[in-house]
């Protein structure tokens, strides 16, 4: 936590996770894939995203919060095994609770709670539709009030839809929900009414440090995620200059033969793809297949030279992250 004024920030958000497997399936993924395009475009809105959630963040520091306010990012909370629900940002003040939920959209947005979809036209006619983000917050903060009441916490919950671009025009401004510019914020967020104190400066950092504790990754393999067969991927150690295929050279050396580029860490990132997109496990048989190998020494050299764990006996062996932390952090 980063403390600013009365207010504890936590460290600067960092990209979604699900940025870095649809980054690694492009890689993967040939270009003249008929569904290039659709992963292009998921690529394209997380990023847009993120970047308007970064937006918001700077937006924070302008805003005067009571002494002890917690600021928490990219939570995600589970209130069941079935049932994960994530927060983009969530204030934990003495008093209150406030959800931020944030878009970043391009356009006019038309809020259809009837149909239960947020509908975002393009300045060119382009229609895209989104999942209900009125629908979204309103779940999210059942949620969040599930989750607290489950460790017998009762405090008020504010959640607001935020537009993080300033640009966005909103065709008709729901009465559900307070949808704000991110510029509106500060003086919204500081205009609510005062109510008693609930949380004192200990319970707040109890509270967070649960909450934090009780984030976790929703990971799931990308092939499992995105409907595809492993042998829709291209396999190999890919250039990450060009990304074109690297042929094994004598020793520990890798040559690119598209550009010419030497290298040794594409190895690693072409396992590590294989974790996050394929299967949670690896057999030599397997690394000789997607690394395209011939030896089956040199594979096992490979396997115990990475950072994976090891089971079973020859030749049932194979090979994991035991942590998976490791994975995702890196
Ligand atoms: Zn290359």
């Amino acid at each position: 936590m980063i403390r600013i004024g009365g207010v504890q920030i936590s460290p600067p958000r960092q990209p979604p996770f699900e940025l870095k497997i649809i980054n690694r399936l492009l890689t993967r993924l040939p270009t003249q894939h008929q569904r290039y395009d659709e992963i292009l475009d998921r690529k394209n809105r997380i990023e847009a995203g993120y970047s308007g959630e970064l937006n918001v963040d700077r937006v924070m520091h302008e805003i005067i919060f009571p002494p002890n306010t917690k600021i928490l990012k990219n939570i995600k909370l589970q209130v069941n095994p079935h049932y994960l629900f994530e927060i983009d940002t969530l204030i934990l003040s003495p008093s209150r609770i406030i959800l931020l939920e944030v878009k970043n959209y391009y356009g006019t947005v038309y809020f259809d709670e009837e149909l239960g979809k947020t509908i975002r036209v393009s300045p060119t006619g382009k229609k895209d539709y989104f999942d209900c983000a009125i629908h979204q917050l309103i779940r999210t903060e059942a949620a969040l009030s599930r989750w607290f009441d489950k460790r017998n916490i009762t405090i008020p919950i504010e959640s607001i839809l935020v537009m993080a671009n300033q640009q966005t025009i909103i065709s008709e401004i729901p009465k559900t929900v307070p949808v704000k510019y991110r510029k509106q914020l500060p003086r919204y967020i500081s205009g609510l009414p005062k109510i008693p104190t609930i949380l004192s400066c200990e319970e707040i950092t109890r509270v967070a440090q649960k909450i934090e504790d009780s984030s976790q990754e929703n990971y799931r393999l990308a092939c499992e995620r995105f409907n595809f067969q492993p042998s829709e991927l291209k396999s190999g150690v890919l250039c990450s200059d060009c990304n074109g295929l690297m042929n094994r050279k004598r020793g520990q050396k890798w040559r690119c033969l598209n550009c010419g580029k030497y290298a040794t860490q594409e190895l690693y990132k072409a396992l590590e793809d294989w974790f996050l997109l394929i299967k949670p496990t690896i057999s030599n048989a397997e690394c000789r297949a997607f690394l395209n190998l011939n030896s089956k020494y040199a594979a096992s050299i490979i396997l115990r030279h990475s950072k994976l764990s090891r089971k079973g006996k020859p030749p049932k062996t194979y090979y994991f992250y035991a942590d998976k932390e490791q994975l995702y952090r890196k």
